[in-house]
């Protein structure tokens, strides 16, 4: 096993198994093992960008297409009652995984302010 992969490393490099419902040059989708909601998918980039915090001007046409894939995906996972988009980044978010990360979650009626 590879020192320093994160989680999210690994399972765009195949070696553990998710349930990928997209993947393209530049991104994967998958469902989170953990869910919140009845649809709960990570849209994350192949690129290692470690959280919001550490995105780069350059990256803006990856950030951007991660969204339309996420429209994309929200569209096919039926969510046209809506749904939310979070990216925990640092400590402070709750953020676990230090690989950037989207979180596309629909299905229910959700409440805000977030906890
Ligand atoms: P965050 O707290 O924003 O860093 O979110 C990390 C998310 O990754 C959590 O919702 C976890 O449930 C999810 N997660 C962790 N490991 C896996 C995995 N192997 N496959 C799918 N989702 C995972």
């Amino acid at each position: 096993m590879m020192a320093g992969k994160t989680i999210f490393k690994r399972i765009i490099d195949k070696e553990i198994p998710a349930k990928i419902v997209y993947e393209d040059d530049r991104c994967l989708a998958f469902e989170d093992i953990h869910p919140t909601a009845p649809t709960h998918i990570l849209v994350i980039p192949k690129k290692e960008i470690v959280s919001v915090a550490e995105i780069e001007e350059s990256d803006a046409a990856l950030i951007g297409h991660l969204f339309v894939v996420i429209r994309k995906i929200a569209e096919q996972m039926g969510l046209d009652r809506g749904y939310r988009v979070v990216a925990n980044s640092g400590p402070d978010s709750g953020q676990e995984v230090p690989h950037l990360h989207f979180h596309l979650i629909g299905g229910r009626k959700m409440t805000w302010p977030p906890g």
